[in-house]
């Protein structure tokens, strides 16, 4: 299991949670993903099997499992302070502003998800909380378009949306 100096896990409202040790600069790299890679119907049979197992899209049909490590641990929330960033396989978890000490690392699930085959209600709190998560496209436009300008939106969602 790969530990990540400067993150800790902790009980957050989401069950467990990643929390920053220090604060954390915008734009750093905060940990990376690791996972199998598994089809769109790989992960249908296997969550209709045993419900969501925190399966992260990385493409339009292309899923990556979990690794039991501390990136399974990664919570949503509907005003996140990070974004997946999708390279290939190589998916990395980059602060999108400054994060502070003992702040929860979340990022919005929402931004790598198209036809997502689950759905989840959200516990965030945050004001603007969106309440269930689903896909991309049900992210209010002003916020998504901050995200594509902050580069959080990987290249596949960019090509299945009118942002580009
Ligand atoms: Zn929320």
């Amino acid at each position: 299991m790969t530990s990540f100096p400067g993150l800790v896990l902790r009980a957050s409202c989401g069950g467990m949670g990643v929390f920053s040790v220090d604060g954390i600069q915008p734009g750093r790299n905060v940990m990376h993903f690791e996972g199998a890679i598994l089809s769109r119907d790989a992960v249908k049979t296997a969550i209709a099997k045993n419900g969501h197992d925190g399966f992260l899209q990385i493409g339009i049909d292309t899923f990556m499992g979990q690794s039991g490590g501390l990136d399974d641990y990664v919570n949503h929330a509907c005003n996140p302070n990070c974004y997946i960033a999708i390279q290939d396989y190589s998916v990395h978890l980059i602060a999108l502003r400054h994060i502070n000490r003992d702040e929860e690392i979340t990022f919005d699930y929402a931004t790598t998800q198209i036809d997502f085959p689950f759905r989840f209600d959200c516990v965030c709190g945050d004001v603007a909380c969106r309440g269930n998560i689903g896909n991309v496209n049900e992210i209010p436009v002003t916020q998504l378009e901050t995200y594509r300008r902050y580069g959080a939106l990987p290249e596949y969602i960019l090509e299945m949306t009118a942002l580009v």
